[in-house]
């Protein structure tokens, strides 16, 4: 019975760790500042695009799902 709720226990950790915060979004590749959505989102071809804005204002449509 106690290993059985160890095993538990571990699983839920791992379950905690392998759960994203939030979609991991890169530094924009030409200037290296932060990319924060705007808001804006789209479909394209059965996915969802979101875009984001860099700090020197390069817009990306990043997938989201
Ligand atoms: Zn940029």
């Amino acid at each position: 019975m106690r290993k059985f709720t160890t095993c538990l226990s571990l699983a839920a950790a791992l379950l905690l760790v392998g759960v994203p915060a939030a979609v991991e979004v890169q530094p924009c590749p030409i200037d290296k500042t932060t990319m924060t959505p705007t808001g804006n989102s789209r479909q394209e071809e059965g996915k969802t695009l979101a875009e984001y804005k860099c700090e020197k204002g390069h817009v990306y449509w990043i997938a989201v799902d």
